[in-house]
C-alpha cells in the first residue's frame, strides 16, 4: 500500500479543478415512478454505491442529474466501452514540452473533489478496469493511483453510481457477483403509460392525444420484445418521435424515423414492427 495523500516528486500535482462545469444550473426535470428519490437519498447520507437497473432510455441519466441537482453535488458522467482502461478513469502521465505530467481521469477527479461519478452502462468495460472500483466501494474509500504511487482518499461527498441493463447481459459480459454485491439497485423499467404520457408531453412539447398515441405505440413494440426485437421502443424513442410529430411531420412519418427505423436494421422485422404499430391506433 502507499501512504495515504503521498505525492510523489517528479511528477505535477493533481492541483485544483474547477467544478464549475460540472454543477447543474437549472433542475433537471425528472417525473418520479416510485420511492427511487428517497432511496437514493438514504444511501448517498451513507455513502453507499448506487447501481441503476433498467432498459435503455427510460430515466436513469436524468434521475441521476436531477438527484445531482437535489443533494447540490456536481456530477462527473463517464460513458464506458468495451476499450476503456483503468487509466481511462484513474488518470494516467502524459508527455509533455515541460516533462511528464499526471493527469487525473475522471474517476479520480470526482473522488478527489467530492463529486458524484455516474459511470454509464459499466457492462460495457472490461472487467479489470471495474475491479478499480472496488475499494471505493466498501469501507476503505480510497482509490489507489499506482502509476503515481498514490492512494487517494474519497472526498467525504464522493458518490458513486452505476448504470446497468441487464437485458443486454451475457455470460461473458456481466458484472462480477464481487462487485454487484457491493451496490444498492434501484430498478427502473418504462413508467406507467399515464406517467409515460405526462413524460413525452412535457419533454416533447406533445399535447395529451398524441402522448398517449405514442405510449400505445410503445406497448406494441414493447410486446415484440424477445419476438424479434431485442428492446421495445424506449421513453427517449417516444419523445423524439412526439418532437418530430409535434413540430408538423406526419405521426407515420414520425414513428418510422424516431422509432421503427433506429430500432431495428432488419426488413422483415420493420415490417411486423409497422403493421403492429398501425393495429393499435
Ligand atoms: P437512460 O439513462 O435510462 O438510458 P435517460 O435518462 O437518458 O435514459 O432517459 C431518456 C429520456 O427520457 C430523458 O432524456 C428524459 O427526457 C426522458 N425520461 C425518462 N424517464 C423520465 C422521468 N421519470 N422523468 C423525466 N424524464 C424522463
Amino acid at each position: 500500500a502507499f501512504p495515504a495523500g503521498s505525492s510523489p516528486a517528479g511528477s505535477s500535482s493533481a492541483g485544483a479543478l474547477d467544478l464549475s462545469a460540472y454543477r447543474l444550473a437549472a433542475e433537471p426535470y425528472y417525473r418520479p415512478v416510485g420511492d427511487e428519490i428517497a432511496v437514493f437519498e438514504a444511501a448517498w447520507r451513507h455513502r453507499l454505491p448506487v447501481m441503476l437497473k433498467g432498459p435503455t432510455g427510460c430515466g436513469k441519466t436524468r434521475f441521476v442529474e436531477h438527484m445531482a441537482w437535489r443533494l447540490g453535488r456536481p456530477l462527473i458522467t463517464v460513458a464506458a466501452h468495451e476499450d476503456m482502461t483503468a487509466a481511462d478513469l484513474a488518470g494516467r502521465f502524459l508527455l509533455t514540452p515541460e516533462g511528464t505530467v499526471w493527469h487525473d481521469g475522471p474517476l479520480t477527479q470526482a473522488v478527489r473533489h467530492g463529486a458524484i461519478c455516474y459511470l454509464d452502462e459499466i457492462v460495457e468495460a472490461r472487467q479489470d478496469t471495474t475491479v478499480v472500483i472496488h475499494p471505493l466501494t466498501d469501507a476503505r474509500r480510497m482509490l489507489p493511483l499506482e502509476k503515481r504511487n498514490e492512494l487517494v482518499a474519497a472526498h467525504a461527498d464522493f458518490h458513486l453510481v452505476i448504470s446497468y441493463n441487464p437485458g443486454y447481459q451475457s455470460a461473458v459480459k456481466d458484472l462480477k457477483e464481487s462487485t454487484k454485491q457491493r451496490f444498492i439497485a434501484i430498478d427502473f423499467d418504462y413508467p406507467a403509460p399515464a406517467l409515460e404520457a405526462e413524460i413525452v408531453m412535457r419533454e416533447a412539447g406533445a399535447d395529451a392525444a398524441l402522448a398517449r398515441t405514442l405510449v400505445a405505440i410503445a406497448a406494441c413494440s414493447r410486446n415484440l420484445r424477445g419476438h424479434g426485437l431485442d428492446e421495445g421502443a424506449s421513453t427517449r424513442m417516444l419523445i423524439h418521435a412526439g418532437r418530430l410529430a409535434a413540430g408538423g411531420v406526419s405521426l407515420e412519418a414520425a414513428v418510422q424515423a424516431g422509432i421503427v427505423l433506429p430500432i431495428t436494421d432488419d426488413a422483415d422485422m420493420r415490417r411486423a414492427l409497422s403493421a403492429a404499430i398501425s393495429a393499435c391506433f
